[in-house]
């Protein structure tokens, strides 16, 4: 693959059509959002016509190939240092949520933060490693602070 560079006079055109797509959230902090092209493994696309020739790219190495005036290649990886959000674009050199990384790097921070690879083992388990959860009492309630009563098991 090409080297990505984003010059903002030569390519002012193409940032502007990019900063479309690019909604800021609200606060200083906040995320800035790519509402552009999606694929399916999760990130954006966007589509480059340099000079006749077209190319996609993933808007978060775009944005920070633009925001910090990078050359990024095959070996160089825009990862979420900050939010962790695939969509998220937001790359200035202060306060930004990307930095700059080798696909190393992207690893052990995957691994880190459990992400990549064995999707089956995040959030709330639903396959077939889930543990059962424990089968409701049939006919117990639980016992009331304000009735008063010992009484711990009824039938209904
Ligand atoms: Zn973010």
């Amino acid at each position: 693959m090409a080297l990505l560079q984003v010059d903002s006079a030569a390519h002012a055109a193409e940032i502007t059509r990019f900063d479309k797509f690019v909604v800021r959230g609200p606060g200083a902090g906040a995320c800035w959002i790519w509402c552009g092209a999606l694929a399916d493994d999760g990130y954006g696309r966007f589509w480059l016509n340099r000079n006749g020739v077209h190319r996609v790219v993933r808007p978060n190495r775009y944005a920070l190939a633009l925001a910090q005036h990078l050359t990024l290649g095959d070996g160089d990886v825009a990862m979420h240092d900050v939010c962790d959000l695939p969509l998220c674009v937001r790359a200035e050199a202060i306060g930004g949520h990307i930095v700059l990384g080798t696909q190393s790097d992207n690893l052990t921070r995957m691994g880190r933060t459990g992400r990549g690879g064995d999707a089956g083992t995040r959030g709330i388990g639903t396959g077939p490693t889930a543990p059962h959860a424990p089968p409701a009492p049939e006919h117990c309630v639980t016992p009331s602070a304000t009735a008063g009563t010992t009484k711990r098991c009824e039938k209904r």
